[in-house]
């Protein structure tokens, strides 16, 4: 009997080199075969009649191959054109630029032929992917539902699917079912053993649709289980927060606006796991200017007013700094002092606060990456909070957590992450969503210009700023060097300083500045000495200026949706009309979408998905820095429904304890995957 962990040279006909070339795809044991899943399918049941093919589709033929003819019907490009025979009538085979395989397409020989439908009254078939009828075999594949593998150019596709069909005609140890009869019928699931025959051949489309869904549900939920087994063997007795809240009251009394529902909603929540004596693990979400930064306010007063240390971190300085300078502001009457400790600190004074974290004399601590090294130690932490969590991986996350016996952990998060993403990458925590925006807030208007507009722009631009509204104007990467996108920024500066807003002051921010010059142009803006900001994108998160009420975006096409929408969100904050251009002449289809896209839509969640369905799950992301293992066969767009199944199942059972007997062998698989997410983390 075969095992699914046994290396696959124990199979017949694989020998050293085909297991180094099978190693590629990343099948290594016997297991991995059976879980290197068809890419596709392809009908063979039902085939078109020739007739019925329209142009343009793709269809399959098959049929008996006539004689090759070479043809060159341009220059560079060569043309094989096989007459073949079909049942209904004739049709031709045509290649391009694929000469080899003039040898193998022997008259005579059966073929079975996919690929697009030309014009003309004789179907003529460009064909993209075929398959000889040589033996017994292919002619079994021949009426059937047939999977189609990714292969590499030693292992044929159709050599890997005699090679899995070998393997699951044999006895195989490991396929036995892993879950309770009774979450099968509860799921309507498919038994694993059939599920795993049923997406290699599948008897028809129907069982083809319950195999991939009972194998989606298994590995979404081996992935949650997972992550749940993480956070439950990471998990030690948190500190519980004595319910008095002077200080965030207090805060919250001198602001000069309401909570909205939402912010209360979610206060709550974290008010609630604060207090219970478990440590907190929670995510918040919300849309740039749904108001995280107050949720963040409470969970650090909260633990500070209950004596603890409380630590506020952020993905870049100039975050930092804003964050830092607010909360100092609006804490001074409440007699809370907070240090800022940032890389670009000057040695004695970042020393100066390390002592002060160690012996308890600083409370509260707004940083960067600063804040994970090991150099920084705390006296008693007790709440962190992660602002942007996006840009920080699970690595720096854990980091940070760990400096304190089990300080209570909130990360916070704008869009862009699909709540099936946020489920998925954030399995171990609880998840709090801001759905509302402050009241009073006016859809930005946003419009996508090209370079003729530029006069009337500027034109625009100097009434608001005589309005008394100030200006972000953004440029991207542009050109190879970063040099001369310094230079291009800077000359935008000059330009506009002289010539457009001569009146005005025109301040410049780029990523090679020393950080404290940063700072102090950033505070100019802020303090309304500057009207208008030229800046690489440094701006791109967190930063919050209400005043500033036009964002300009320069080639807006070379950015992705996700920063575009941060971008815009540094505007609309007040209550006025807010206005963003982008300056952009898209050429490619993708841009011209991600351009239509933000001009339509404001809402970040609805962005995400776009973005999300533009590029896919690992682009978005990088979903390795999140130490998502790579799907094989779940999709994060098209399967969150299952998803959200599964996140029940996997609830439930780590509520019951994963420990118990009847989830023994699932056990096994989440700790498999535990191991494979620890490892991409450290690698
Ligand atoms: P983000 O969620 O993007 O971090 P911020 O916390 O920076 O958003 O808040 C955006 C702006 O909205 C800030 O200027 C903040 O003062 C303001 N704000 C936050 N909550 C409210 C509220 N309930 N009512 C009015 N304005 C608010
Ligand atoms: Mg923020």
């Amino acid at each position: 009997m075969r095992k699914k962990e046994e290396p696959i040279t124990v199979l017949k006909g694989i020998g050293k080199q085909r297991a180094a070339d099978l190693q590629k795809l990343g099948i290594v044991t016997v297991g991995d075969l059976l879980e290197h899943y068809p890419y596709r399918y392809e009908d063979r049941t039902h085939l078109k009649p020739l007739k019925e093919m329209q142009e343009g589709d793709t269809e399959t033929v098959t049929g008996i191959l006539g004689q090759v003819q070479e043809v060159y019907p341009r220059r560079g490009l060569k043309m094989l054109r096989v007459p073949v025979r079909c049942a209904d009538g004739n049709a031709v085979l045509v290649w391009f630029n694929q000469n080899h395989l003039k040898g193998k397409l022997q008259p005579g020989l059966q073929i079975v032929a996919t690929g697009k439908v030309g014009k003309g009254t004789v179907r003529q078939i460009s064909v993209n992917d075929f398959e000889l009828i040589e033996d017994e075999e292919d002619l079994r594949n021949f009426q059937r539902i047939v999977p189609i593998y990714r292969g590499t150019e030693r292992s044929s596709g159709k050599q890997l699917r005699k090679l899995v069909e070998q393997v699951l005609q044999q006895e195989i140890d490991g396929l036995e079912e892993f879950l309770p009869q009774e979450e099968l019928e509860e799921y309507h699931l498919l038994g694993y053993r059939d599920a795993l025959y049923q997406i290699h051949f599948p008897e028809d489309w129907q069982q083809l649709n319950r195999a991939r869904h009972r194998l989606v549900f298994d590995e979404f939920l081996e992935l949650l289980l997972g992550m749940g087994l993480h956070s439950l063997i990471e998990k030690k007795e948190g500190i519980a927060h004595g319910r008095q809240e002077v200080l965030a009251g207090q805060f919250f009394r001198q602001l000069p606006f309401a909570l909205t529902d939402a912010q209360k909603k979610v206060i709550l929540e974290v008010k609630k796991d604060m207090e219970s004596s478990k440590a907190m693990k929670r995510l918040v979400q919300g849309d740039v200017g749904s108001g995280k930064t107050m949720v963040a306010v409470y969970a650090l007063l909260k633990a500070v007013s209950g004596g603890y240390q409380a630590v506020l971190m952020t993905p870049t300085e100039i975050l930092a700094e804003q964050h830092f300078l607010n909360l100092r502001e609006k804490l001074q009457a409440l007699g809370v002092e907070p240090e800022l400790l940032t890389g670009s600190l000057n040695r004695k004074k970042r020393e100066c606060i390390y002592k002060k974290l160690q012996d308890g004399t600083c409370q509260l601590v707004v940083g960067t990456h600063a804040l994970i090294q090991k150099e920084v130690q705390f006296a008693n932490l007790g709440v962190v909070v992660i602002d942007e969590q996006h840009r920080f991986g699970v690595r720096q996350r854990l980091a940070l957590e760990n400096k304190g016996l089990a300080p209570d952990v909130l990360v916070m998060t704008a869009t862009p992450i699909p709540r099936s993403l946020a489920l998925t990458l954030y399995g171990d925590m609880a998840l709090s969503v801001i759905d509302e925006l402050p009241p009073g807030r006016q859809a930005i208007k946003t419009y996508c210009i090209g370079e003729h507009k530029r006069e009337g722009l500027y034109r625009f631009l100097r009434e608001q700023v005589a309005a008394g509204f100030q200006i972000y104007i953004v440029c991207p990467l542009v050109e190879e060097s970063e040099k001369m996108d310094l230079e291009n920024a800077t000359q935008l500066a000059d330009h506009l300083a002289v010539n457009v807003f001569p009146d005005y002051g025109v301040g410049l921010l780029h990523g090679k500045m020393p950080p404290a010059e940063k700072g102090e142009i950033m505070e100019q803006f802020r303090a309304g000495m500057l009207q208008i900001l030229v800046s690489t994108t440094v701006i791109e998160v967190g930063v919050d200026v209400p005043n500033a009420n036009v964002m300009v975006i320069e080639n807006a096409e070379r950015f992705g949706l996700a920063q575009l929408h941060q971008l815009r969100g540094r505007v609309g904050r007040g209550g006025e009309q807010a206005y963003c251009f982008l300056v952009a002449e898209p050429k490619t289809d993708d841009g011209k979408r991600r351009m239509a896209v933000m001009v339509k839509y404001t809402d970040g969640f609805v962005i995400a998905e776009e973005d999300f369905l533009l590029r896919g799950a690992g682009e978005v992301l990088g979903t390795r820095q999140h130490g998502l293992p790579d799907l094989k066969i779940a999709d994060l767009v098209h399967d969150v429904k299952i998803l959200e199944q599964s996140r029940r199942l996997a609830e439930k059972i780590l509520e019951e304890g994963l420990e118990q007997p009847k989830y023994e062998p699932l056990r096994r698989k989440a700790e498999q995957v535990y191991q494979r997410r620890m490892n991409l983390q450290e690698s």
